[in-house]
């Protein structure tokens, strides 16, 4: 889809105002769904957001973005803890928060004791010469 199209959409759809700037995917953006760039204009979006909660969910994190965007050229209170946007954000029913995306799973190298059987996570891999398993001091086998 064409992003700032789909933008220029929901701003007329849901408020009734005209969106005049550029709409950006941005893969960058971790927690948060959007961004606003006051300097510009322009809106950065998380792609992962759409992929993860679909395009209902999606649609709630433009408006709020939207929010951003129609009360700053208004000149009216447009951050998260201006009055003015709480209530533009409730009329339009926008996401307060972006919703959370499943963490990243960290890749841990792992490790049994071939003595005892006990497990051992490592972020980096270890000699397993040198490291020994710290309750009996048997040898680590590599599993993966
Ligand atoms: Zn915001
Ligand atoms: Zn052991």
């Amino acid at each position: 889809m064409n992003l700032t199209d789909y933008v220029k959409q929901v701003s007329l759809d849901d408020f009734g105002k005209a969106f005049r700037h550029e709409a950006k995917w941005n893969a960058r953006l971790r927690s948060t769904g959007g961004r606003f760039f006051p300097k510009d204009g322009h809106l950065d979006f998380n792609p992962k957001m759409l992929e993860v909660h679909g395009l209902e969910v999606f649609r709630k994190i433009v408006r709020h973005e939207l929010c951003h965007y129609h009360l700053f050229f208004e000149k009216k209170g447009y951050k998260h803890a201006d009055r003015d946007f709480k209530i533009l954000l409730h009329q339009v029913d926008g996401l307060r928060f972006a919703p959370k995306l499943a963490e990243r799973p960290v890749s841990l190298h792992q490790y049994r004791c071939q003595n005892c059987g006990q497990d051992y996570q490592r972020k980096r891999k270890v000699d397993t010469k040198k490291y020994r398993c710290g309750k009996c001091h048997g040898y680590l086998i590599y599993r993966q």
